[in-house]
């Protein structure tokens, strides 16, 4: 007796394939905005963003308008450089996948995030590429995203500017120039260099610890590094997203001097997907604030609220 379950492989691989099948369908519903989506953002949130707004506002092209992160929620974050505000992985309406919920609301709704001048989006996820809350966000913005069929629906919403970009590729919208690198995920995925008025950022997406972020720490040296850092883990199944340790052993090669985390901010809705489809490190931004902390010390790492303004 060894205390495990006693399920026969055949029934487990069987009502994994059901579970499966019933979240694409849930997934592809995700994205195209049919769900009855419960969601409202949180006031302290809202306020915070209200205020780094102001702030960005007042500052036109200079100070935090020159170099500054607006953390949003999860992978959602405003990066502004140059003054230019630059989207990233917009996700606001739960639950993705059917499954998947914000542990914090998002700082405000799709409409309340004012200008955009560009949105990036790393890959297919309904966590990162949220159809109905692109609906409602600002359309004069360029978006650049992985794929030809994200680029599809993406076109289908109205945007003007859609472009599609492989790893190394770059594309300039104003004052800043998005150059994808490569990412490492279940799904294909790039990840983003921003850069404009001598500052870089690096957006990792839903990235594992991946081969190629020796040649992003040499090629850009950027300031700011936004790491995934939930370490999911889909059942029987490699990780898919950097755990705390492989984001500061990323941190560690990039050099950045400011590092935030990302993708930290979901939990599963559906116990059923939390046990059987996917595990994820529990409070993993405080975790790799922790962790940054004890291992680089001189690293400026911020574990930002939703709505706040982290200046670089
Ligand atoms: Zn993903
Ligand atoms: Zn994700």
């Amino acid at each position: 007796m060894d205390g495990r379950p006693r399920i026969s492989r055949r029934g487990f691989l069987a009502g994994g394939a059901g579970l499966l099948g019933t979240t694409a369908v849930a997934e592809y519903q995700s994205l195209n905005g049919r769900f009855v989506h419960r969601y409202s953002p949180g006031a302290s949130g809202q306020a915070r963003y209200a205020a780094s707004l102001g702030a960005l506002d007042r500052a036109g092209t200079e100070g935090v308008a020159r170099a500054s992160v607006v953390h949003i929620g999860h992978s959602t974050h405003l990066l502004c450089v140059a003054g230019m505000r630059v989207l990233t992985d917009p996700w606001f309406f739960d639950p993705a996948f059917g499954a998947l919920a914000h542990e914090l609301p998002p700082a405000v709704l799709p409409p309340e995030l004012g200008r955009l001048d560009v949105v990036l989006v790393t890959h297919d996820h309904a966590d990162h590429a949220d159809a109905r809350a692109m609906d409602q966000m600002d359309k004069r913005a360029s978006v650049i995203v992985a794929t030809h069929e994200l680029a599809v629906r993406t076109r289908k919403l109205g945007y003007r500017e859609v472009v599609v970009l492989a790893p190394w590729e770059e594309h300039a919208v104003g004052a800043v120039k998005i150059t994808a690198v490569p990412g490492l995920h279940d799904i294909f995925e790039i990840g983003f260099v921003v850069q404009g008025g001598g500052v870089s950022m690096y957006f990792a997406g839903d990235s594992r610890l991946h081969p190629s972020i020796p040649a992003i720490a040499e090629r850009f040296a950027p300031d700011v590094s936004i790491l995934s850092c939930d370490g999911t883990r889909l059942a029987g199944s490699a990780l898919h997203v950097m755990t705390p340790e492989d984001a500061v052993s990323a941190a560690r090669t990039l050099k950045s001097r400011l590092v935030l985390p990302s993708h930290a901010e979901a939990v599963f809705s559906d116990p059923l997907a939390a046990h059987v489809l996917a595990k994820t490190v529990a409070r993993a931004r405080f975790v790799f604030g922790e962790q940054m902390g004890r291992a680089l010390p001189g690293v400026r790492c911020v574990v930002p609220a939703p709505g706040e303004l982290v200046a670089v």
